[in-house]
């Protein structure tokens, strides 16, 4: 397989076939991410792309049964592309049951009702939006949307936050499954815990089937770097982290989402379904933060 420059897909990704339709990120400014800084954002050359699933398929056969789509937040591909790729990859593939890429909640809203629903019909079954936070200054903060756009949409007051919540109604409304991921340490100490609460209150209006917490590293050679660097963010201790956890699993109210911190990132790994699992969930936190559960070491964290 070809693939340009580094690639990315969320740890539940981790058996899928994966197929780059997009080299980077169309945003690449959230002042945490180190992923895609080193590329130029590109549509890749639909050809290529094809020839990439047909070379899979030679390779791969009847083994794959999920394909995720890469790079950064590859919703933003054309209708054309998404079509003939959706479409080669059903040909493609027998045993073909979800097809799943990275989205902004920007990449949902620019799609019309009856694209979203037609990407659907044609087997695109799950995005993964991640907001970060649900708390609208570190939102901001983090540059975690194209705000100008946003508030030239007519969208005030929390216009990222709203986004979210807008963009996932419209996923859900086309028969997409969405992941909404969050990041632990994203408002740093200052905004520790309107972070963690804003992140469930946001978990709970975008409603999404999963969940995901991950936890903040921060990057060398990222805006936020420099920020902390010049003691203008400071990341909350292990303690603070897992109380911002604390308050999510504990507040987060989905109708029914599965929720994991299984990522790399992550200190203490839990899995379950929210809110039903929320207070167990809640006292294993409790548990860690007496030192009654071990926590993964620095040495095994990823990002
Ligand atoms: S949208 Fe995702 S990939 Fe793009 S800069 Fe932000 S975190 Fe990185």
């Amino acid at each position: 397989m070809r693939y340009e420059g580094s690639i990315y897909r969320p740890p539940s990704e981790a058996h899928s076939l994966l197929i780059q339709g997009t080299v980077g990120c169309s945003w690449n400014q959230c002042v945490y991410c180190s992923m895609y800084r080193d590329k130029t954002f590109r549509v890749r050359d639909l050809d290529e792309v094809l020839a990439d699933i047909d070379a899979a398929a030679d390779t791969y056969g009847s083994r794959v049964s999920k394909v995720f789509v890469c790079d950064g937040d590859a919703l933003i591909l054309p209708m054309t592309h998404w079509e003939a790729i959706l479409v080669r990859l059903r040909e493609s593939f027998g045993a073909l049951k979800r097809v799943s890429c990275y989205a902004m909640a920007s990449n949902v809203l620019g799609k019309s009702p009856e694209e979203l629903a037609r990407l659907q019909q044609l087997g695109l079954s799950l995005l993964y939006l991640g907001p970060e936070s649900g708390d609208e200054p570190t939102m901001r903060r983090i540059a975690k949307a194209p705000l100008t756009a946003l508030e030239g949409d007519g969208r005030h007051g929390t216009p990222i936050f709203d986004a979210h919540v807008e963009a996932a109604a419209k996923a859900k409304a086309a028969g997409l499954a969405l992941s909404a991921i969050f990041l632990l340490g994203a408002g740093g100490i200052e905004r520790s815990e309107e972070h963690a609460r804003g992140s469930a209150r946001l978990a709970t209006a975008m409603d999404p089937d999963f969940l995901a917490a991950l936890t903040l590293t921060v990057v060398p050679g990222t805006p936020l770097a420099d920020r902390e660097a010049a003691d203008r963010f400071t990341l909350p201790d292990i303690g603070g982290l897992l109380s911002e956890l604390r308050v999510f699993v504990a507040e987060a109210r989905p109708t029914d989402a599965l929720f994991r911190t299984n990522h790399a990132s992550n200190y203490l790994p839990l899995g379950g379904r929210l809110p039903r699992d929320g207070a167990a969930m809640a006292a294993a936190i409790d548990d860690a933060l007496d030192g009654k559960i071990g926590l993964r070491p620095e040495w095994a964290r990823g990002l």
